[in-house]
């Protein structure tokens, strides 16, 4: 069959064990999964609240412009209605921006290490990818991103702050850097941390809308919001651009149920203030952890932490699983000898550190 020609070298997204599997082959009491950066406390109450009491019609197809969701959103943000996309998740909205953009003959600007879906996207639309490797501190080099910038680049991802290392870009040089790519080339600004920040010096990049209008903002609720199995993301941008991207969007990508627990955990910003302030503590426990044993980490911006092993990443990962800590090894993000863990409870961090220790002992590291 006539498949595209460049498909042919991707793989399927590798999920990894669930809790109930890992749970079963080790035969363990509990297992906590500290692997995909999801809010560990769940979400606000008041979705819980909503969903004992749901009355639904599930036959009815569900609200195609989102509108309810798209008034709270755009009055939370203070921008206009039409400047809003929403998608199942940010990764269909990187599908869609990709899928309205890149075609054989343009190219796309990457950095290495950072999310993988940009580039999972360019490849199938048969675009080139440029990547650029990080400095040396985690953080994206934009200067290097804007120099490989040339006619045919349409798209630059920049993932802040960025996944897998956590590191965030000061905003003095996201604004030096939209200064200086060409007007006609989309930036994506990946923040689907940014609730997490705690850095006095981060401006909100919703100023950079204004005057650049080839910006575009991704944020979610699966990380903060504790929403990840709903699946919605919105990107925030130009109504010009949002206008080009929403014909290539799917009619009705978000569910009924999805759409209004969205809505529910954007009201409760104390909830989201309460995880903020107690990831900050779980973040120092893991620092603290680390310096202590000499193993270097990323400053995380963020609700996970990329650390040193000074071992195989697989056999730390091995060994933390069957000790019922599920975490990503760095072999599988392209960070060999680290470990990207998400920071849980206070109790899931201290209870995870000590496996570490014994790990790290076995292997000889502490
Ligand atoms: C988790 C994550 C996403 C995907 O979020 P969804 O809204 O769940 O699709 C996108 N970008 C980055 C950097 C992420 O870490």
């Amino acid at each position: 069959m006539k498949f595209k020609k460049q498909i042919a070298s991707l793989k399927a997204y590798q999920p990894g064990k669930t809790s109930d599997e890992v749970q079963k082959m080790y035969n363990l009491d509990k297992v906590t999964k500290l692997a995909s950066n999801e809010n560990p406390y769940g979400a606000s109450p008041k979705v819980k609240e909503y969903l004992n009491n749901i009355d639904i019609d599930f036959a009815i197809y569900p609200d195609g412009h989102a509108s309810k969701l798209r008034t709270a959103v755009a009055k939370h943000l203070n921008v206009s209605e039409n400047q809003l996309l929403f998608g199942n998740g940010s990764d269909e909205n990187i599908l869609i921006v990709s899928r309205a953009i890149l075609e054989p003959g343009l190219n796309t600007v990457v950095a290495d290490l950072t999310f993988g879906q940009y580039k999972h996207n360019a490849v199938v639309e048969g675009a080139e990818v440029r990547v650029v490797p990080l400095l040396e501190n985690g953080a994206h080099d934009l200067d290097k991103m804007a120099e490989v910038v040339d006619e045919n680049t349409a798209i630059v991802w920049v993932c802040n702050p960025n996944n897998p290392t956590g590191t965030l870009i000061p905003s003095d040089e996201i604004k030096d850097f939209v200064e200086k790519v060409p007007s006609d080339v989309l930036i994506v600004l990946d923040e689907a941390y940014t609730e997490y920040i705690t850095d006095d010096t981060y401006e909100d990049s919703l100023g950079l809308l204004k005057k650049h209008p080839n910006v575009l903002i991704m944020r979610t609720f699966s990380k903060a919001y504790g929403l990840a199995s709903f699946r919605v993301g919105y990107a925030i941008g130009s109504e010009e651009v949002i206008g080009q991207l929403e014909p290539t969007r799917e009619p009705f990508n978000n569910t009924v149920l999805s759409q209004e627990v969205a809505i529910i955990g954007l009201a409760d910003q104390a909830f989201i203030a309460e995880c903020k302030v107690k990831n900050n503590a779980g973040k120092q426990q893991f620092e603290t952890y680390c310096k202590e044993r000499n193993l270097n980490f990323f400053p995380s911006h963020t609700n996970f932490i990329l650390m040193e092993v000074k071992a195989d990443s697989d056999v730390v990962f091995q060994g933390l699983m069957e000790r019922g800590f599920i975490v990503r090894s760095g072999n599988a993000l392209g960070s060999p000898g680290y470990l990207r863990i998400t920071i849980g409870t206070e109790q899931q961090n201290t209870e995870l550190l000590q496996k570490l220790d014994e790990v790290l002992r076995e292997e000889g590291v502490i």
